[in-house]
């Protein structure tokens, strides 16, 4: 059966029907081709990220990893994807430091939609291991609803970088706290300075100013002060020659005008041609202040200011090779207050102080442009004169003139608030060249001087003599021996008769002999000087009177020599001791004599002293009928009024007048004289040191009766003094007797 509408739409359907299909597959093979394009970018999209450098990732909400990139992988120390993405369970607890960080991260990325460059320490997830990451994100949403669905986003292991950075920050630090300032330099092949580096501190430190001024090595040196600038280069390029670690110290004035010490050290480094100087600055003023303050101290007198002991030593020092190098010659004054105990005890160290004070002051002025005034001890000064002359006596004439001005400055009257003090001074004075052995000797041989100016009276200088200081220490070396000799028995007592006019023995003088073990005989005159200076006289006095009692007491004990007077020299410094007379009583007692046939001789030299006392003593001494006789009369102090009040019962004119008797009228005159003033005053009076039979005569006839002296007898020892007395015949002219006995 046919239908011919039938067989139209049949047609049209067959003809829809093929178009459809036509269309059909012409469209799949459009999706088909661009499914197989989209796979394509897929997979290239893929290749991309798994071989990009940084970590890609993709992880859900709830914290777990759902893709991850080799990169990624490797970053948790994985192998692969597929081993990793089980492994994390929860980024959140598993992945961050700090445990917050994730609640941050996702934050800010809910808040913002994405995170850049967000920086955290985390684990790496496999070993554990920390490391430093940043990470950008985004929220991947529904594109209908908006609900979150992933996270994705790129991470990037930053470790070193942060370690880099932390590390600068902590050298930044370092820099910035450290007192001082650290600098670096850079030395060109040329000489050149160029500055590398001032850190913050440096700029501080120093004043050196900010910028481009700094790389201007001169912007620095130009604040060191003048007078140090040579010895800063000097150091510097000592230290570039031998390549060796720089330290230095200097002043510089800050640009505020504050002057500052510091202390640069810096170590070199050779980079290409050029020397490349690390280094560090300090502030050094508080050390140096102290130090400066320290020497002051160890070398200034704190109360004068003026240089003390040792600061004068080494001066001196250099003084003394000065001269042996210039081969002229220097001086020395040494200076001693006179009395300045007695001030200090009496007004107190206030005043005390300010006089020294004065001292000094007026000595700085006094002497001369380029001499030196040191404080060496309490009441010691020092004047050095560096240059005193060419020769001895130039320097001796420079020296004397200091030494004139400073008596006199220190001679005017000095005023200490309501206190007016008359002082002086004693000055020795010594001149050295560049022989003289030592700084000490120099200051020994001034004080020895001073010493001397001192002994002299006060108020004057003395020159260092060597003879003299030879002559003391004789004297001193003396002392030792006589002491020895007090205590050793080396002391003996020697008679010398004395006769009356009848020629008889009547008494002795008894005169002390020393017999030294090695100078043998020594006689008195040497000795008994010494013994007054230097206080032995007492103890030497003692030995006397003890020896002169027992042999007194053994003539009292034998009729034919019981007569015999014994005369005793007395020291006037030992008849002033309190002990005196008590000592001499008790040995009256002890020896039992008759004190009567005692006499004591004193030279005149006992009227300078207190005479109130001396006579007081002598009274108390007649009462036990102790004799008195002015020894050497006529050549000291004697006056009449004093002579009458004192006890005194003989006068033995002195040997000076008695030598000259026959040819000088004068001394005749005055013999006669003190012949006439002894029988006025009932004195008895002996001629001493009588040598011829004509002094005698020309003194009888001028009415004297006693005499004594080489004609009679020198000073004999006991026995024989004691053969003689009992022999001497006892009438006639004294010399005539004497001739006709022997
Ligand atoms: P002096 O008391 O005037 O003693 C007389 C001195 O003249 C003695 O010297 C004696 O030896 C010496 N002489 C005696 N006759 C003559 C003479 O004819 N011609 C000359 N040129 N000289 C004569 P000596 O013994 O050396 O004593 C010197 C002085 O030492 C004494 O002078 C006396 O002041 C002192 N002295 C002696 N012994 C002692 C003593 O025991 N104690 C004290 N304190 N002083 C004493
Ligand atoms: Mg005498
Ligand atoms: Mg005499």
């Amino acid at each position: 059966m046919s239908f011919p509408g039938l067989g139209a739409a049949t047609g049209l359907l067959a003809a829809s029907i093929l178009l459809l299909v036509a269309i059909l597959v012409s469209t799949s093979h459009y999706y088909r081709r661009r499914w197989i394009e989209a796979a394509d970018e897929h997979r290239n999209s893929r290749e991309l990220i798994e071989h990009l450098s940084e970590g890609i990732y993709r992880s859900s909400i709830d914290g777990r990893q759902l893709s991850a990139n080799r990169a990624l992988v490797k970053l948790n120390g994985y192998q692969s994807e597929a081993e990793m993405l089980p492994a994390v369970r929860d980024i959140g607890g598993e992945w961050y430091v700090e445990p917050g960080r994730r609640d941050e991260f996702r934050r800010i990325l809910h808040s913002q939609g994405h995170v850049e460059d967000f920086v955290s320490e985390i684990y790496r997830h496999k070993t554990r291991e920390r490391i430093w990451i940043s990470e950008s994100a985004r929220v991947v949403r529904h594109k209908r609803t908006g609900k979150p669905l992933y996270y994705e986003g790129s991470v990037r292991e930053i470790t070193e970088t942060v370690k880099r950075l932390k590390l600068e920050e902590h050298y930044q630090k370092l820099i910035s706290q450290i007192p001082g300032g650290l600098f670096q330099y850079c030395r060109g092949a040329d000489g050149s300075f160029q500055v590398l580096y001032y850190s913050d501190g440096f700029h501080k430190l120093t004043g050196v100013p900010r910028g481009a001024e700094a790389s201007d090595a001169g912007a620095f040196t130009k604040l060191i002060l003048p007078e140090d600038l040579d010895g800063y280069y000097q150091s510097l390029r000592e230290c570039h020659r031998e390549f060796k670690y720089w330290d230095h110290e200097f002043r510089i004035r800050m640009p505020d005008g504050a002057e500052k010490w510091l202390r640069a050290s810096a170590a070199p480094e050779r980079v290409g041609n050029t020397i490349v100087w690390h280094g560090y600055a300090s502030d050094i003023s508080l050390r140096k202040r102290q130090e400066i303050k320290i020497k002051e101290l160890a070398y200034f007198d704190p109360l004068t200011h003026l240089p003390n002991r040792r600061a004068l030593l080494d001066r001196l020092g250099e003084t003394l090779k000065r001269t042996q190098e210039s081969g002229r010659r220097g001086a020395l004054l040494f200076i001693d207050l006179d009395n300045f105990k007695s001030l200090n005890d009496s007004q107190g160290h206030d005043v005390g102080d300010a006089y020294l004070v004065q001292v000094a002051q007026r000595l700085s002025a006094c002497v001369e442009d380029g001499d030196h005034v040191a404080r060496i001890g309490g009441d010691e000064f020092v004047v050095c004169i560096d240059d005193a002359g060419a020769t001895e006596a130039e320097a001796a004439q420079r020296a004397d003139r200091t030494a004139e001005a400073v008596l006199r400055e220190l001679a005017r009257p000095h005023r200490m608030g309501a206190v007016e003090h008359q002082a002086s001074a004693s000055v020795g004075v010594v001149v050295f060249d560049g022989n003289e052995p030592r700084v000490d000797e120099v200051l020994k041989r001034a004080d020895i001087a001073m010493y001397r100016a001192k002994a002299s009276g006060r108020n004057a200088f003395a020159v260092f003599d060597p003879a003299a200081t030879r002559r003391e220490q004789d004297q001193f070396r003396l002392h030792a021996d006589l002491r020895s000799a007090i205590a050793g028995d080396q002391l003996q007592l020697h008679f010398q008769p004395q006769v009356d006019h009848f020629g008889r023995i009547v008494s002795a003088e008894a005169l002390l002999r020393w017999y030294h073990p090695v100078k043998g005989l020594i006689t008195p005159d040497r000795f008994i000087p010494l013994a007054e200076r230097s206080g032995l006289i007492n103890d030497l006095g003692r030995v006397v009177l003890a020896k002169g009692l027992a042999t007194l007491a053994g003539w009292q004990a034998d009729p034919d020599t019981a007569h015999l007077r014994l005369s005793i020299n007395i020291s006037v410094k030992s008849f002033g001791n309190p002990d005196f007379v008590p000592h001499l009583r008790r040995l009256i007692d002890e020896h039992r004599v008759d004190a009567s046939k005692l006499m004591l001789e004193f030279t005149e030299h006992v009227m300078a002293e207190n005479q109130d006392a001396t006579a007081e003593r002598m009274h108390k001494l007649k009462e036990l009928g102790i004799c008195f006789s002015l020894d050497d009369f006529g050549t000291g102090y004697s006056s009449l009024a004093y002579l009458r009040q004192m006890p005194f019962d003989e006068v033995k004119i002195d040997g000076s007048f008695v030598a000259d008797i026959e040819t000088k009228e004068n001394d005749r005159a005055l013999v006669r004289t003190i012949l006439a003033m002894a029988d006025t005053l009932g004195l008895a009076a002996v001629a001493e040191h009588v040598e011829t039979p004509q002094q005698e005569a020309l003194l009888r006839t001028l009415g004297c009766r006693m005499f004594q002296g080489y004609l009679y007898a020198p000073s004999l020892p006991a026995d024989e003094f004691l053969l003689r007395a009992k022999a001497m015949p006892s009438l006639g002219p004294a010399a005539e007797v004497l001739r006709r006995s022997a």
